[in-house]
């Protein structure tokens, strides 16, 4: 099935110069970028962003490195978008991710892992309504 998927490369990603080799990836994987752009999160941004963490112990830190930096916002289109860019980014953790991942190939942290991508087509929904309106992604 055609979906949506939000993908995001974090802060560290843009600042490591990673903004071209993810969109390849992406490319060779035959998604499409339909809609792109560079944002400086705020912090409430990225609170909302993150909402569902809310009570974890590591939401303010994943907020404050989500947000004062730049970070690259894209809305990719495909057959199986939300499971294919989940399998290019790798397991949340680098040491667990497999071999030939962005996360393993370029992450240092758990938690400055390169790299989001939406976790379900309901989280894609609401994920790519919070950064992009209709008129902004290509159809
Ligand atoms: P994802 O869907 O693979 O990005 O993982 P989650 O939704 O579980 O977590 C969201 C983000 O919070 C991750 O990508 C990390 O940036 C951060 N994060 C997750 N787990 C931890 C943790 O145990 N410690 C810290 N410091 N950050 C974490």
């Amino acid at each position: 099935m055609k979906e949506r998927t939000l993908a995001i490369i974090k802060p560290d990603g843009v600042a490591k110069n990673l903004i071209g080799e993810v969109a390849k990836r992406v490319e060779m994987e035959g998604l499409k970028i339909v809609a792109m752009k560079l944002i400086r999160m705020t912090k409430n941004q990225a609170k909302g962003f993150y909402k569902v963490h809310e009570e974890k112990p590591f939401y303010e830190s994943v907020t404050d490195f989500m947000s004062g930096d730049p970070s690259v916002i894209m809305v990719l289109e495909g057959e199986d978008a939300i499971r294919k860019y989940r399998r290019l980014m790798g397991a949340t953790n680098y040491k667990e991710a497999e071999e030939g991942t962005i996360r393993r190939d370029f992450a240092t942290d758990i938690e400055k892992n390169v790299v989001h991508g939406s976790d379900s087509a309901e989280n894609a929904a609401f994920e790519v309504g919070y950064f992009f309106n209709s008129l902004e992604i290509m159809v």
